[in-house]
């Protein structure tokens, strides 16, 4: 029965990012989680180090979880939020307005990250031209920043492998230099952060007439290698965007829900944006919800008398669906109810202390954390930081290791990814960085 399961997913899938000759040659196919750790058709458990992709939150298989969506099924599966509502849509969205930035408003719903930011990237366009600005209709992004896989998203994302592609089909947006810090050979991270300000403000003084909006990922660059911006960059880009009379997306797709050890991770700052993408981790890894945050201000500039011209027709057949919405507010009382935020902030401490382990392998270049999104850059040169090349394909040979010793996780390039579930224990997380230290000596050994 394996065999033919495993037959038939080489036969008719074909996966998402990925070189399905990689996995023809190492086939996976999960049946069960349950907890922190996944199960596979062969009965082999894993650890999911990754959540999944950056969602789950309180593991598989939580009991409030499943019961509130078979409560909700036993009303309704799905009606449409186009000209109408329903209840756990509505219910869901006091509640995220509640715990977001309190500028924060109003919550636009949609299925993934990507169409969340797609939307916010429509909104700030369209914002303008309702308020009679013909002028300010391009965006500003950040160099390696990632928004999801949408040709608007790609738009505004700037990761070589993944987008360069599609160049000719994309909108032309300005990238703004990013302020990585291990890779800065100038100064320190406070001089690294400064020097980005400054360039981002010289774009700003002579384009901000035509700017509508600028894109960045909050507090940390998730699939550029989980890099994590130095203190203060992102209240000083809020200050720039606000002196240069832009708008600020911030995306907390990967970032939101406690993953950084704060709800939203630009709460680290106390900036306050004008628009903010979240999914991921809204239905604690669930169901596909996502959403996209706003203020009344711009609210405001689309409430008109219909012959205006002013509403913002974009929507999703399964926008607001009623089981993803009460998933989602399950998955908030569960929030509250565990302290889950609070609880990553005390065992980040530790998982720092934890990751320290790594520190002194020979190939281990820079560790990077905030909360629980860690990444850890393997280098071929620990002393010149020089990177292995490209056809090593270290990070993947580091990864398949980690499977084949009961962890999965996906890297960025040479960056492992660590990025456990929010309800992880400190054993749990100890385990889970054996598994990586083994894995890094035992393939960089080769
Ligand atoms: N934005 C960020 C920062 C992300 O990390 C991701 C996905 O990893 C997305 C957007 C896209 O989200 P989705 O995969 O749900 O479309």
């Amino acid at each position: 029965m394996e065999r033919n399961l495993e037959e038939k997913s080489k036969k008719y899938l074909w996966l998402p990012f990925t070189q399905m000759k990689d996995y023809d040659e190492h086939p996976l196919i999960i049946e069960s989680g349950n907890g922190i750790k996944v199960k596979d058709i062969h009965g082999k458990e894993y650890y999911d180090g990754f959540s999944s992709v950056w969602l789950n939150v309180h593991g598989h298989r939580k009991k409030e979880l499943d019961e509130a969506i078979t409560a909700q099924l036993s009303k309704i599966a799905h009606s449409t939020l186009l000209g109408m509502t329903n209840v756990p849509a509505t219910e869901l969205a006091e509640k995220l307005v509640n715990i977001s930035p309190e500028n924060l408003t109003r919550v636009f719903y949609s299925d993934s990250g990507a169409e969340a930011m797609e939307i916010a990237l429509k909104m700030a366009f369209q914002y303008w031209k309702n308020k009679g600005n013909e002028k300010k209709q391009k965006f500003i992004s950040m160099q390696n920043g990632y928004h999801g896989d949408t040709i608007g998203a790609v738009s505004v994302g700037s990761i070589e492998l993944f987008h360069q592609m599609y160049g000719p089909l994309m909108f032309e947006s300005y990238k703004a230099p990013y302020p990585n810090a291990y890779r800065f050979e100038e100064g320190d991270a406070n001089q690294c952060k400064e020097e980005c300000l400054e360039m981002l403000e010289q774009l700003l003084q002579e384009q901000h007439e035509t700017i509508a909006a600028l894109s960045i990922e909050s507090m940390v660059q998730g699939a550029a290698g989980m890099v994590v911006m130095p203190e203060g960059f992102l209240a000083g880009v809020r200050r720039l965007c606000t002196k240069y009379n832009v708008l600020m997306i911030v995306d907390e797709v990967a970032t939101g829900f406690g993953r950084t050890g704060k709800m939203f991770a630009c709460e680290h700052e106390q900036v306050q944006p004008d628009l903010m993408a979240a999914g991921k981790g809204i239905t604690g890894g669930y169901l596909p919800i996502a959403v996209t945050f706003t203020t009344e201000e711009i609210y405001r500039a689309f409430y008109d008398d219909f012959q205006n011209q002013k509403t913002f027709f974009h929507g999703h057949s399964y926008t607001g669906n009623q089981l993803g919405c009460a998933v989602a507010i399950a998955n908030l009382e569960l929030f509250e109810k565990d302290k889950i935020v609070e609880q990553v902030q005390e065992k980040s401490q530790q998982l720092q202390t934890l990751l320290r382990e790594l520190t002194h392998l020979p190939h281990v270049g820079d560790i990077r954390q905030l909360g629980f999104m860690c990444g850890i850059e393997l280098v071929k040169n620990k002393e010149t930081k020089e990177s292995y090349p490209k056809e090593a394909r270290m990070g993947y040979a580091v990864s398949l290791k980690m499977r084949e010793l009961g962890m999965l996780t996906r890297p960025m390039g040479d960056v492992l990814v660590l990025m456990p579930p929010l309800v992880s224990t400190i054993e749990e997380l100890g385990d889970m960085i054996n598994i990586m230290k083994q894995a890094i000596i035992e393939v960089t050994d080769e």
